[in-house]
C-alpha cells in the first residue's frame, strides 16, 4: 500500500492503515521536513478524536491553545461575541490552536515508532498505473509496487495530474498577509478576534487567533498589488504590526502573503488511487476546513482500504469515499465560498450586502447573525450515503429527543457539534 506525500494527511492515512496492521510506502518529495510558512493552526474535536487513533490527539490537544470565546468588531464598535459550548462526550475541547508544524513533527515522531510504516524521503512522485491486481508508482528514480494508493500530495498533486483529473474553481485575486508573532496583547483568555474595517486596515479585515507560546496569528486582508518586500523596506511592516500589538516588543516568526483558492476534484477515487486532502480539495482558511477535512478524508479511506485488500469489503466500499468525502467537500466548499463572499465582496451587490449587514449590526443584535467571519467545520454527515441504512419511517427527526436525533444512521454517535 503506497501514500504519495508525508504531509499531515498522508501520515495520518499511513498511522490510521497501520492501526489495521496495513504495512505502507510512503513517497515525500522533500529530502526533510521543511517549515512552509503559517499554515493551519485550529484543530477541531473530531479532527483531534481521529488524531488520537492516529496516537498523537491527546499530544496535539496539550500542546496547543484551547479557546472558546470569539469577538468581532467593525471599525470601532464591538458588534458580536460568541462563547463556543463545551458539550459533548468527548475528551477534548471544540478546538485547540495547535501550529500545523507541530502537528507535523508530532505525527513524524509517532511513525518513527511505527514499524508498518516506511517513509522514503527525497522521493517525487511523477506518474501512476494501475491496473486489476495494483498500482504502480514512479518517482524520480525508483518504482513502487502496492495494492492502493493514496495520493496527499498536496494542492499540486502529481497523482491528481496522472490521473488525467482537471482541478475546477476559483482562485481570488485578493491577498492575504500572515504573521505569527510573539507579542503581549494584554488579554486574559485566549480568543479569536475579528476586526472588519478596523480603522488602521480601513476597508478591510484583520483577523487574530492565539496560539501557544504568547504567540499570535494575524491576518490582514491587502490589496491586490501588495509588496511585502517594499513595506519591509521602509517602516510600513512596523507600523502595521504596531497597529495590532501596540508599544510592547514583538518578534516575528514567520511572515507569508497567500491568494486562496476554490477547487475540488470531480472524483476522488479512480479505481484503487484514493485523493484525500489537498490533493482533493482547496479552500479559503476562514472555517479551518483544509487540514480538518484532510484529516477526515484520511480515516474514511483508511479502513476502507484495509477492508478491500483484506477481500472484505463490498464491491461499493472504495466507491462510497467518493460518494461520502465528495459531499463533504462540497459542504466545506459551499460555507467556505459563503464566507469569501462575504469577507471579499466581488459584486457591487455584494459589498452592499456587507456593509448593509455590518452597520445594522452596531445596533441590531439580528444583524449579528448575518455576518460571516468563517463558519468552523462541524463532522459532515452521511445521510444519503450508499453505507447508511434508511431511517425508519416513525424516527421523524423533528419528533424526536435531541439525544436520538444525534445518533440517526448517517451522524456522528454522541458528539456535540458547536456552531460558529
Ligand atoms: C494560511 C493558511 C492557514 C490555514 N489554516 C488552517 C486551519 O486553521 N485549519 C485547517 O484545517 N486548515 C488550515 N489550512 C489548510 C491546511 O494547511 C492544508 O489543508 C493542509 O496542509 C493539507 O495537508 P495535506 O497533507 O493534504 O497537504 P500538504 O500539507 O500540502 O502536504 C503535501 C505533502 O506532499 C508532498 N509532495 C508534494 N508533491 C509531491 C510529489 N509529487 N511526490 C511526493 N511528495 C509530494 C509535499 O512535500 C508535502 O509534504 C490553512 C492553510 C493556509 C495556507
Amino acid at each position: 500500500m503506497v501514500i504519495a506525500g508525508a504531509g499531515p494527511v498522508g501520515m495520518v492515512a499511513a498511522l490510521l492503515l497501520a492501526r489495521c496492521g496495513v504495512p505502507t510506502v510512503v513517497l515525500e518529495e522533500q529530502p526533510r521536513r521543511i517549515a512552509v510558512g503559517s499554515r493551519s493552526i485550529c484543530v477541531q474535536r473530531d479532527s483531534l478524536d481521529i488524531l488520537e487513533r492516529a496516537g498523537v490527539g491527546a499530544a496535539v490537544a496539550e500542546s496547543g491553545v484551547t479557546w472558546t470565546r470569539g469577538r468581532t468588531y467593525y471599525r470601532e464598535h464591538q458588534v458580536a461575541e460568541i462563547t463556543f459550548p463545551v458539550l459533548g462526550d468527548s475528551a477534548f475541547p471544540p478546538f485547540v490552536n495547535t501550529p500545523q508544524s507541530v502537528v507535523e513533527l508530532l505525527l513524524e515522531d509517532r511513525i518513527a515508532a511505527e514499524p508498518l510504516v516506511e517513509v522514503r524521503r527525497g522521493q517525487r512522485v511523477v506518474g501512476v498505473e494501475q491496473d486489476a491486481d495494483g498500482v504502480t508508482v514512479s518517482t524520480s528514480d525508483s518504482e513502487v509496487l502496492g495494492s492502493h494508493l493514496v495520493g496527499a500530495d498536496g494542492g499540486h498533486s502529481a497523482v491528481r495530474e496522472s490521473l488525467g483529473l482537471p482541478f475546477p474553481g476559483t482562485s481570488y485575486s485578493d491577498k492575504f498577509l500572515i504573521a505569527d508573532l510573539r507579542a503581549d496583547l494584554g488579554l486574559t483568555v485566549p480568543e479569536r478576534r475579528f476586526y472588519f474595517d478596523p480603522p488602521w486596515n480601513p476597508g478591510r479585515q484583520v483577523l487574530l487567533h492565539p496560539q501557544p507560546g504568547g504567540v499570535w496569528r494575524i491576518d490582514w486582508q491587502v490589496p491586490h498589488d501588495f509588496d511585502l518586500d517594499a513595506e519591509r523596506a521602509g517602516d510600513g511592516l512596523d507600523r502595521r504590526i504596531r497597529a495590532v500589538v501596540g508599544h510592547g516588543d514583538y518578534e516575528i516568526i514567520w511572515l507569508s502573503v497567500y491568494r486562496f483558492h476554490q477547487r475540488r476534484v470531480p472524483a476522488m477515487r479512480v479505481g484503487r488511487v484514493l485523493l484525500a486532502g489537498d490533493a482533493a480539495h482547496v479552500m479559503s482558511p476562514f472555517g479551518a476546513r483544509g487540514l480538518n477535512s484532510g484529516i477526515c478524508d484520511a480515516d474514511n479511506a483508511a479502513w476502507k482500504i484495509a477492508l478491500d485488500r483484506a477481500g472484505r469489503a463490498g464491491p461499493g466500499l472504495l466507491a462510497s469515499y467518493d460518494t461520502e468525502r465528495g459531499a463533504a467537500a462540497e459542504e466545506n466548499l459551499r460555507v467556505t465560498g459563503e464566507t469569501m463572499r462575504f469577507l471579499v465582496p466581488g459584486t457591487d451587490a455584494d459589498r452592499a450586502h456587507r456593509t448593509d449587514v455590518l452597520t445594522r449590526a452596531v445596533t441590531d443584535e439580528h444583524a449579528r447573525d448575518q455576518i460571516d467571519s468563517g463558519r468552523l467545520a462541524e463532522p459532515h454527515h452521511y445521510p444519503d450515503s450508499p453505507l447508511t441504512t434508511p431511517v425508519h419511517p416513525g424516527a421523524v427527526p423533528g419528533a424526536e429527543p435531541a439525544a436520538a436525533r444525534r445518533a440517526l444512521p448517517g451522524r456522528p454517535a454522541g458528539v456535540g457539534h458547536a456552531a460558529a
